[in-house]
């Protein structure tokens, strides 16, 4: 109740570890299954590693991942199912799971809108300033000049996503409506009635984009061609006092590159919620670095998306349990290979 999460310490910075086993009757009339719910899941002491062997099913959030590294894919020889409650299966290995036999599948679709939403607040709350400003406020300041002395309107301003898949073209949908020229790049063309509808102006590479628009938006998967693909000589593309916005993977990006250029004024923000490793640790630098508007691995886990990916982990579990197919568009590896949305997202090594 409301009385409940006017109590609860939002800032507390220590996160409690917590290991339980309770027993889960799927159907009365088959086996009981045993659920092990822990946070322990980092080095080979945790309690994640200790149950690994046994599991038979895997069930990771992206926001506090279970790190199926391909070592963890070898010691976990019982595992079937790696099922990730919402969307980006890269803490697993795919190409180790498909090599196993293990069915990866995630829960597509369930938060393309919240994070998206996410990244028009950080467009907003960078180019306003808003951070800064608002803290001016609970500090007790009325200084208006250091309000806006970075704060600018987004109207006008030449938007680029780098992809613009289930998130990214929902991020133009709704940008579309503050009068931003947009831009984007992927591989694939979009439909030229969506490319009319919006505006879109398509570039065929990553480095014309950013060397073109003022605020770039990384919104692809992670996967072994697109690790650290935005390096200090892309960032070095872009203009100077340019936005770099990324919800999508933290490991798409140069970590040090990032923050030598917010310091020498070529970036003038960065906002984000994806960190490498997550939990961050309390020294990492994009906690504290210039012009920041961090938060941790929350927008695809609004309370609404939960709701949407708590019912899809539970579809797939039935699915599994019951042996009949898991829905198409929740597959990323299956039989071996890429399968479904992996097979539209992915690649290999
Ligand atoms: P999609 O797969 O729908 O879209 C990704 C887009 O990226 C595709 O349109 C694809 O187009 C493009 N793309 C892929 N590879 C490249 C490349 N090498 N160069 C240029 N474009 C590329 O994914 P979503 O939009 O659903 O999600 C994107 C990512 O966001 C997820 O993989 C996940 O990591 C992250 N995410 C983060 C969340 C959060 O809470 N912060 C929650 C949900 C997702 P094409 O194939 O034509 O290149």
């Amino acid at each position: 109740g409301t009385a409940d999460r006017n109590r609860s310490h939002w800032s507390t910075s220590k996160t409690p570890s917590y290991t339980k086993s309770v027993s889960w009757q799927h159907h009365p009339e088959t086996h009981g299954h045993e659920l092990i719910v822990t946070s322990d899941k980092d080095g080979p002491e945790s309690a994640f590693e200790r149950f690994l062997p046994d599991a038979d099913i895997v069930i990771s959030q992206p926001f506090w991942p279970a790190y199926l590294t391909r070592d963890r894919i070898e010691k976990a020889s019982k595992l079937k199912l790696a099922l990730t409650a919402g969307i980006g299966s890269d803490h697993v290995d795919l190409d180790a799971a498909a090599k196993a036999g293990i069915t990866v599948a995630e829960i597509t679709g369930s938060n393309s809108i919240s994070v998206a939403e996410h990244v028009v607040m950080m467009v907003l709350s960078l180019v306003r300033n808003y951070l800064p400003s608002h803290q001016i406020s609970a500090d007790g300041g009325w200084n208006i000049a250091d309000c806006v002395t970075r704060s600018y309107d987004v109207e006008g301003m030449h938007f680029g996503t780098i992809g613009a898949g289930r998130i990214g073209l929902a991020v133009l949908r709704k940008l579309k409506a503050f009068d931003m020229p947009l831009h984007y790049t992927q591989r694939h063309l979009l439909a030229s009635v969506i490319e009319e509808e919006l505006g879109l102006t398509y570039h065929p590479d990553a480095e014309s984009l950013a060397r073109t628009v003022d605020i770039v938006n990384l919104q692809v998967p992670l996967y072994p061609s697109t690790e650290h693909f935005f390096n200090q000589k892309m960032i070095s593309e872009m203009k100077r006092g340019s936005y770099l916005i990324n919800t999508a993977r933290a490991q798409l990006v140069d970590r040090d590159a990032v923050v030598n250029a917010l310091k020498s004024g070529h970036l003038a923000g960065y906002a984000g919620d994806v960190w490498f490793p997550q939990p961050a640790p309390a020294s990492h630098p994009w906690r504290t670095m210039p012009w920041n508007g961090m938060t941790p691995h929350m927008s695809g886990t609004s309370l609404s998306a939960q709701a949407r990916y708590a019912a899809g982990t539970l579809e797939i579990l039935e699915s599994f349990l019951g042996n009949s197919p898991i829905r198409e568009e929740y597959l990323i590896v299956d039989r071996g290979q890429l399968a479904g949305t992996g097979g539209k997202s992915y690649q290999l090594n």
